[in-house]
């Protein structure tokens, strides 16, 4: 077999991301993919012709992910369309403040709190996010605003732009850039689901040369340094100098020993939600199209008011509840009533609109995050072992989501390409 440059195990958007940067410097890669399809956590599912994607997915239009898809000329389709937000507060759907003409008639702040949330507003708007410091949200949400109130419809923003519900850990400044960035450009969903990314990156990469093996699950990477072998479920094995593991943790602690990988391991906080995604005929109350809980961890949007992902008239939406990563007894049970229960609030009569759903009890948003407490920087490369390195959204720095995933793609085929330079 022809020399292989780099071996990727994980086609999700980190491997198939940096399958493409070292691709178009001429080098010779193989991607390994254990599932029978591409793109991990963004495939989307056509179930009876709705598009799911695996819950609520929006690409953040200011963050890290869609310079890197134009430098790889791959275009996103998609848009966002703003609506009237609301707010669950005690059982009850009230218009969330958004606007002036939303604030001013807003049941839930005082007047003097309509003031201070504009501020408040202005104030991240403005900001210098590089200035803040290195500080957790809650500490800097305490210090910062008064009224809890105000607080409350705070950390339902901060919830929803990084789908995380850990305001003691997460970095004050990597969510108030993301809140700051969600309020100057938005979010696109995009037509035919995340899959349409998937697929992009997928012939690109192919175009290119990149050999994609799917249903090729790697169980072992053996370091014969410089040299390592790869050796898959049905005993092939292959030899590369440079491999990247672009799979979640635990996965790449199991392919391989490394002390580096290990105590990245053990500090990683994942994040996890519940998902539940419906396609109807019709919203049954269409002044309800995105929502945030406000005493309750919980979020629905009408994804297809903005996307292509059903037949024309009906709708796809989707519920999450997100999961403080303190607590580890979520009942999948509970959950799917609590969020049902919203829908009887959001949209009463919608059992009767129902034609097929999707049920996530519990799925790993991200497998780490930008934490006050973590010790970084985590990847490109694997200290430990000379040629190994990691992408995934738990290798991301200070970028979120699918950013991180994104970013961290690019940064581990940048590192080899320059180490490659470097050595002729
Ligand atoms: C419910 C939910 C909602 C989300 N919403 C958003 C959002 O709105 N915006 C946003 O930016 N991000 C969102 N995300 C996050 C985003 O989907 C992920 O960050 C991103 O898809 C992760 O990509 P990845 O390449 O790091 O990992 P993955 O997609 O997990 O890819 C890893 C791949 O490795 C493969 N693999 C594992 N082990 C092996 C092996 N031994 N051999 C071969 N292959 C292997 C897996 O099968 C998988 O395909 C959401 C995620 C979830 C779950």
């Amino acid at each position: 077999m022809e020399k292989i440059d780099v071996v990727i195990v994980g086609s999700g958007l980190a491997g198939l991301t940096a399958a493409n940067y070292l691709a178009m410097e001429g080098k010779n890669v193989v991607v390994f993919e254990k599932a029978n399809r591409l793109g991990g956590r963004s495939m989307t599912n056509n179930v009876n012709g709705a598009l799911f994607n695996i819950g609520a997915h929006a690409l953040y239009k200011g963050g890290e992910a869609i310079p890197i898809f134009k430098e790889l000329g791959i275009e996103i389709r998609g848009r966002n369309a703003l609506v009237q937000t609301h707010g669950i507060w005690k059982n009850k759907a009230v218009p969330f403040a958004t606007g002036l003409g939303s604030l001013l008639n807003s049941p839930l702040f005082s007047w003097s709190e309509k003031f201070q949330f504009t501020q408040l507003i202005i104030q991240i708007w403005k900001m210098n996010i590089d200035k803040v410091m290195t500080i957790s949200l809650r500490d800097w949400a305490e210090k910062e605003i008064k009224s809890p109130m105000i607080r409350h419809y705070f950390y339902a923003l901060c919830r929803t732009t990084t789908y995380t519900h850990a305001p003691n850990l997460q970095q004050a400044r990597t969510v108030l850039r993301q809140l700051q960035r969600t309020l100057k450009t938005g979010v696109i969903y995009v037509d035919g689901g995340w899959e349409t990314i998937v697929s992009d990156l997928r012939k690109k990469a192919e175009n290119l040369g990149v050999k994609i093996k799917s249903h090729y699950k790697v169980e072992r990477v053996v370091d014969r340094h410089p040299l390592k072998t790869i050796r898959c479920a049905n005993n092939e094995t292959f030899e590369t100098e440079n491999v990247i593991l672009a799979v979640p943790p635990n996965e790449a602690c199991r392919l391989i020993e490394s002390s580096s990988l290990l105590s990245w391991k053990e500090q990683a906080v994942p994040i996890t939600a519940t998902a539940l995604d419906f396609c109807l005929t019709h919203l049954p109350n269409p002044d309800h199209q995105f929502v945030l809980g406000l005493d309750q961890p919980i979020f629905f949007t009408n994804e297809s008011r903005a996307a292509k992902v059903c037949k024309e008239g009906n709708v796809v939406v989707h519920l999450i509840k997100y999961h403080d990563p303190s607590c580890s007894d979520y009942d999948p049970h509970v959950n799917k009533e609590q969020l049902e229960k919203t829908m009887d609030l959001l949209q009463p009569g919608w059992r009767n609109a129902l034609i097929t759903q999707q049920f996530l009890p519990k799925i790993t948003v991200v497998h780490d995050f930008s934490r006050i407490d973590r010790q970084g920087p985590i990847g490109p490369e694997v200290p430990s072992t000379q040629g190994l390195y990691i992408a995934g959204d738990w290798a991301c720095h200070e970028e979120l989501l699918a950013d991180g995933a994104v970013a961290s793609g690019k940064r581990a085929a940048i590192k080899i390409l320059e180490k490659s330079k470097i050595l002729v």
